[in-house]
């Protein structure tokens, strides 16, 4: 399948490729995402779905090809990584909250350490992202005595607090209770709606199709198919798509 072309694209990985050794895992990919666009990776397990997200915030740098995001050319040799990463948030299956600090420290942590911004004014927008991920009240809890889902908003908010332009969200949901995933997905929705560029991987197929403006399919390191969600799920055109969406859908 011929790649996606956008005129102003905001997230673009031209012919990337990366091995681990001699296991070659992403082999010329060629993704593009516009801005406060929601894409979707979807793909069998080992596909290189995650690794394309690290390689746009610059933790894998890629060995060949282009990717650039918000303007920043990632695979150049001076990137500023740091620079990079305070505008592109990205959130992980497993939620890395500090267990010895409360909910609220959390989120303020990066934003007064990293960023150097005032406590005042960032403990003000704590508290309205933890409103806004619905856990007004579990300011002074301690990521322990929350819920998985809890503890994933969190880190949701915390990653929010740091005021990225670009979210990645890496099978955020895969870890939590079947009840417990709606609350993370809906809060991502909102997130979405209100203008966020996201990229997600995700193994939500209904929440792809729903919340997805784009979805990216790869296998083997590939996109074999890409497309509008509603293109993508109702026609696939790939017979490796159609074999996985049989699988998961
Ligand atoms: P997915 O997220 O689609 O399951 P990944 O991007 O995590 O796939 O991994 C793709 C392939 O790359 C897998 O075969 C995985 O074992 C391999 N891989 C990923 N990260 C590393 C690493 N740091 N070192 C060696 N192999 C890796
Ligand atoms: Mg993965």
């Amino acid at each position: 399948m011929s790649k996606r072309i956008l005129e102003n694209p905001f997230i673009e990985l031209q012919g990337v490729t990366k091995a681990f050794g001699r296991t070659p895992v992403l082999q010329g990919l060629d993704l593009a995402v516009a801005r406060s666009e929601v894409a979707c990776i979807i793909g069998p397990s080992g596909s290189g779905k995650s690794t394309v997200l690290r390689c746009i915030n610059a933790l894998t740098p890629v060995d060949s090809g282009r990717v650039e995001v918000a303007g920043i050319r990632v695979d150049s040799a001076r990137l500023d990584a740091q620079a990079l990463r305070k505008r592109v948030g990205i959130v992980f299956q497993g939620y890395n909250l500090f267990p010895h600090r409360t909910v609220l420290q959390n989120v303020m942590m990066a934003p007064i350490q990293v960023l150097g911004r005032e406590r005042s004014e960032v403990e003000a927008q704590a508290r309205a992202l933890l409103a806004k991920v619905r856990l007004t009240g579990k300011e002074n809890a301690y990521p322990g005595e929350l819920s998985g889902g809890q503890q994933q908003r969190v880190a949701i908010a915390r990653s929010l607090c740091m005021q990225p332009e670009v979210m990645l969200f890496d099978e955020v949901t895969a870890a939590l209770d079947p009840e417990t995933v709606k609350e993370v997905l809906s809060v991502i929705q909102e997130i979405a709606a209100e203008g966020m560029t996201c990229v997600l991987v995700t193994h939500e197929m209904r929440f792809a199709q729903e919340a997805a403006d784009y979805v990216y399919f790869m296998d083997q390191g590939r996109v074999v198919e890409h497309g509008s969600a509603d293109a993508l799920f109702r026609a696939p055109q790939d017979a490796r798509t159609r074999a996985f969406l049989d699988k998961v859908l």
